[in-house]
């Protein structure tokens, strides 16, 4: 074996028996590559033995003692650790039928006697970089985890099988793990990626061995499946049972039936996620089907996203206000500030219609940013015509705590229209807690250092950790309005509610139940020792000037005190 040349990277592999032959070729390659020489078959196979991850290509003479030169082709094509690797096949004559002999026993390409160096060499790059590129390709058309195919990879053989069977009707099924993060978070990533790669069997089961399965991203799988196996297979996975080896999983699958195959795969794809993430949280619904109430969804959401710009230059947001009351005496404590839209063409909207859609999207800090305002600016006006000095509660979503710059945004904001922190109350939703729990801690830090009183809302309705209210330091606990709907009012019976009241008493903090619609639900709250309550009972959210009328009630009380 001789090697020529000194170490440049690339490596070719030239089998001929011809020593003359050998030389030529030997001179011309050499210029760009590493040569390995063998005079025959046999010999050549050796050397692959030992270096076939470094050899490119592949020079080789038909007519050769030992082993001539298609056997040898026929083992390097049979084995499957060498049989990538490309072959030209150099012969005397430059006949037809020995060029279509040679490629029919499986080279890639053939150059006649006599040599032309330039061509040699260019078709020597060209081949080595067809390989390399195809290799890439290669690692990309499958998932490393599971070993289904990738999100591209799977556009494309859709694509194929949609063209190659006019006649067969198909669906799009995808399948998306519930809380997985948690699930992450709570058995570690190493237990959560044998549930993956349980999943990806689950979709080999499903499909068989030529089925078109891929990982779509971290949790998110889906299949092509012919529409006439859907009742069957909806049949079995619309069941709340559990899935071998996936008992703390639960999969929320997405049906989109294809029906006009000029949609993009893409966006078929697309659309079987978003009725899978539309059963989200759904207890009992395992399977979603996109359909015509949901496109007008859809529809309803592009409507929405693509005015929200507008609607926030155009002032079509207002703030409406909720009163929390004092339990001890009844007298009001400070309000919400809550918004609400009044689209020109879509009317009036709750929150639940948009808020989900601008945390997804991102438009809730601005938003977020121009309630801040217009809470501070009432402020303002209130304390100079004389009301009662009252708190407003004001909402911050999670997407505002990851913004650098809240705590100094929040104290320029306070600064700009002379009030004081702590009439801004803050209220956080423990879902930033879950995601992120080092940057609320110190957010959350920061904004009382300033001076802001922060509420923790909605507590109970997500993942409440009571490691949560150890970490982060908040000054008041607003229990989720579950809490009183769901309350019932046996005497002496042992409650959530009490339990929480106490255990924020233990905490030093305050408590607020929300959501209180009836007396009976008020008496309750009086007996396990609530501080404030807010809720329909009360009052609703009013505008603006309705609720300056209740202020101004506690003005005139003020004003008969002096
Ligand atoms: P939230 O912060 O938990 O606000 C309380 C929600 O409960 C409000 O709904 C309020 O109108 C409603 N509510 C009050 N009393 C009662 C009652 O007695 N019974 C019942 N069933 N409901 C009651 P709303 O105004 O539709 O807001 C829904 C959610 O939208 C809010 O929940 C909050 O998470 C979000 N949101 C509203 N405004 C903003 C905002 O300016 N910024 C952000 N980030 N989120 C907001
Ligand atoms: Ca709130
Ligand atoms: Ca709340």
């Amino acid at each position: 074996v001789l090697f020529r040349s000194d170490f440049r990277g690339k490596c070719i592999l030239l089998v001929e028996d011809n020593e003359l032959n050998r030389e030529l070729l030997c001179q011309i390659l050499s210029q760009e590559y590493d040569v390995i020489e063998a005079e025959n078959g046999q010999v050549a196979l050796e050397i692959l033995k030992e270096h076939k991850n470094s050899i490119s290509l592949i020079f080789l003479d038909v007519v050769m003692p030992v082993m001539d030169g298609y056997t040898f082709l026929n083992r390097l094509r049979s084995d499957s650790s060498m049989s990538f690797i490309p072959v030209v096949v150099t012969t005397q004559s430059s006949s037809e039928e020995d060029e279509v002999n040679a490629l029919s026993h499986g080279a890639t390409d053939f150059v006649p006697k006599p040599y032309r160096p330039q061509i040699i060499l260019h078709r020597a790059a060209n081949l080595i970089e067809l390989r390399e590129n195809a290799a890439m390709v290669n690692q990309f058309m499958y998932d490393r985890l599971t070993g289904l195919f990738s999100r591209e990879y799977f556009y494309q053989k859709v694509q194929e099988r949609l063209n190659e069977s006019t006649g067969t009707s198909y669906a799009i099924v995808c399948s998306n793990v519930e809380n997985f993060k948690v699930y992450n978070d709570i058995f570690g990533i190493r237990a959560g990626d044998e549930v993956l790669r349980r999943i990806a069997d689950l979709f080999r089961e499903m499909m068989g061995e030529n089925g078109i399965c891929a990982r779509y991203g971290t949790d998110r799988f889906l299949c092509l499946m012919r529409q006439e196996r859907l009742p069957e297979w909806m049949r079995v996975h619309s069941s709340a049972e559990k899935l071998p080896g996936l008992s703390n999983i639960e999969l929320k699958w997405g049906v989109y039936k294809i029906s006009n195959r000029a949609v993009p795969v893409e966006k078929m794809c697309d659309r079987a996620f978003l009725v899978a993430d539309s059963i989200k949280g759904r207890y009992n619904q395992r399977i979603g089907i996109y359909d015509d109430v949901l496109r007008d969804k859809l529809l309803r959401e592009q409507a929405i996203t693509e005015s929200m710009e507008t609607a926030l230059a155009e002032g079509q947001f207002s703030v409406y206000l909720q009163p929390k009351y004092w339990l001890q005496n009844d007298t009001m404590a400070g309000a919400e500030a809550l918004a609400r839209w009044i689209h020109p063409e879509l009317g009036f909207m709750n929150p639940g219609e948009f808020i989900p859609l601008f945390e997804k999207n991102g438009f809730i800090t601005k938003l977020d940013r121009y309630v801040w305002e217009q809470t501070c600016k009432k402020l303002q006006q209130w304390r100079q015509e004389g009301y009662p000095d009252i708190a407003v509660s004001v909402n911050v979503s999670r997407a505002d705590v990851y913004q650098e710059d809240l705590p100094e945004t929040m104290s320029s904001l306070v600064a700009q229209y002379g009030i004081e922190p702590r009439q801004l109350h803050l209220e956080l939703t423990e879902s930033a807690y879950t995601e992120n729990p080092n940057q609320i801690i110190a957010v959350v830090d920061e904004l009382r250092n300033r001076g802001f009183v922060i509420e923790m809302d909605d507590f109970g309705s997500g993942y409440s950790s009571l490691n949560m209210l150890n970490q982060v330091h908040f000054d008041i606990l607003k229990l989720d309005m579950k809490f009183i709907q769901t309350e019932t009012a046996k005497p002496g019976e042992m409650s959530i509610m009490r339990f929480v009241v106490n255990l924020a008493k233990w905490l030093n903090l305050s408590t607020v139940a929300e959501g209180v619609e009836t007396k009976a639900q008020l008496e309750r709250l009086r007996d396990v020792g609530c501080d404030y309550a807010q809720g329909y009972y009360f009052s609703r959210p009013l505008p603006v000037q309705e609720f300056e009328k209740l202020l101004a009630a506690g003005k005139k009380r003020l004003e008969d005190e002096e």
